[in-house]
């Protein structure tokens, strides 16, 4: 059995139940082997990979809350602090009622190599809740994101771990958490990211995540010969990544006909309407239903996802395992040549493989997540540099800087792909790159 089969067996066996975790060490693992092989003495006598895959730290508490009817509610709240081998662990902050602690351990550890990847000085942490923000009124948010912080702030600081947003925690929960940490402790500090702009965050941090991923895909579809302009592309999801890649893939000239939230998809021939999709989401927090009304030359498909409309781009920026094996065969039977990842993992592993098939056929792109989508977190730690100086950069400087971001982590995964696989592997480039920098720390380090 090879070191990396070995772990694995480990891994499966003390962790069998927490399958989304498995599923994502599993894929790196076997996508770093070529790098583990070459220094296999070395790693295996500091147990490099043993240690890798347990998080530093997790913690897991109550957060008890009173509801507008005066009833006490619990929640679970969590905070999986991964590995700081590089930096102080970075990582969102998820409410959502699917959460638990294989999924905030799969997305903690996929957070390592994706901050490792963006050059920046940052380790990989994840946190949140089962909470479900959805239909509680602003006054329970309030009530619940204190009651969480009143917990989490004793692991947090600025030089220690610094959470930020993800799904159900946008710029009114941070504002809320940052509050009571700030009350607690007395500290006015960067410990937060996505913060409003009154408060310490910045320009272009809302805008990040989304725009990066059209940044990294234009490099990649460039990389391969052919151009943005003109292709048509399918997004999913109408959160903050969707909204901002429609709203940047528009910029340059590329035309979104879907987006999507859990109660089915749009379809608009001539172009999703950003401003239309931000009103229903950030304004009404509502259905995308509602798109038809303003919009009636768009169709909704209740139910339904849009991986079988015609495209030349898909852009998943929902959630995870929203591409399965069938839904990535139809895409590339109707002509897509090329996905990146908006989402965390939103390709399951048989759509994985069927990417890979399609690209040892004719040369399918295939950008994973943890490169495509991490912009988000490279402007949170730009974010951290500009509250450290006391200082606020203007929306072009943030936004110059993520896309110099972009370009060197297409750059440094294209480079690794061509070394130790083939040049277009963007998942081998991806993962090996990232964990390159990680490992070498952690040896340097020692054992701890
Ligand atoms: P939001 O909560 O803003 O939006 C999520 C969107 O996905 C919503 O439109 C939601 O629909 C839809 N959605 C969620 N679950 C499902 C489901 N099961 N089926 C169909 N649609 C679904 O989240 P973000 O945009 O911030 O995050 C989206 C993804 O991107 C997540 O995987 C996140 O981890 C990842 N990501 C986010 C970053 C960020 O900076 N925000 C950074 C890096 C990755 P509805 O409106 O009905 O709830």
């Amino acid at each position: 059995m090879s070191y990396v089969e070995e772990v694995y067996a480990n891994l499966q066996e003390k962790h069998v139940n927490e399958p989304e975790f498995l599923e994502a060490a599993k894929r790196v693992l076997d996508t770093i082997a070529p790098a583990v092989a070459e220094n296999e003495e070395k790693y295996r006598s500091v147990s490099l990979l043993e240690r890798l895959v347990e998080p530093e730290r997790i913690v897991t508490f109550r957060v008890p809350w009173v509801d507008d009817a005066g009833k006490t509610q619990v929640n679970l709240g969590y905070r999986v602090q991964f590995n700081s081998a590089i930096g102080p662990y970075k990582g969102g902050l998820r409410f959502d009622k699917t959460v638990n602690q294989s999924v905030l351990k799969f997305l903690g550890f996929e957070q390592i190599f994706k901050n490792s990847l963006t050059g920046l000085p940052i380790g990989g942490g994840k946190g949140g809740s089962d909470f479900n923000p959805k239909g509680r009124s602003d006054a329970e948010v309030m009530r619940f994101c204190q009651s969480f912080m009143t917990e989490l702030y004793k692991y947090i600081g600025a030089n220690e771990d610094v959470p930020a947003g993800d799904m159900g925690v946008g710029g009114r929960e941070i504002g809320y958490l940052y509050g009571q940490y700030k009350r607690i402790t007395n500290l006015y500090e960067g410990v937060l990211t996505g913060k409003g702009l009154s408060f310490g965050g910045s320009l272009a941090r809302p805008e990040a995540t989304g725009y990066g991923l059209v940044y990294i895909t234009d490099e990649m579809v460039k990389g391969a010969g052919k151009e943005l302009k003109d292709k048509v592309i399918v997004v999913s999801g109408s959160g903050n990544v969707a909204q901002y890649a429609i709203q940047k893939a528009e910029q340059l000239g590329a035309k979104v006909v879907t987006c999507s939230d859990r109660n089915g998809y749009i379809y608009d021939p001539d172009g999703i309407k950003f401003d239309v999709v931000c009103e229903i989401k950030q304004q009404h927090r509502a259905s995308l239903a509602e798109y038809v009304e303003k919009v009636p030359t768009a169709q909704f498909f209740p139910g339904e996802q849009p991986w079988g409309v015609k495209c030349d781009i898909a852009l998943p920026c929902a959630t995870q395992n929203e591409i399965n094996g069938a839904a990535a065969k139809k895409l590339i039977n109707n002509g897509c040549w090329c996905v990146a990842e908006g989402a965390n993992m939103p390709s399951d592993a048989d759509a994985i493989d069927a990417y890979e098939e399609a690209r040892k056929a004719n040369g399918f792109l295939y950008m994973p997540g943890k490169a495509a989508n991490a912009g988000g977190v490279a402007t949170s730690a730009l974010e951290m540099s500009q509250n450290s100086e006391r200082l606020s950069w203007t929306f072009e400087e943030v936004d110059s800087k993520l896309q110099g971001i972009m370009a060197g982590i297409y750059a440094k995964v294209a480079e690794a792909a061509g070394r130790y696989s083939d040049k277009d592997d963007f998942v081998t480039g991806a993962n090996i790159a990232g964990f390159l920098k990680v490992a070498d720390a952690m040896v340097a380090q020692g054992n701890v």
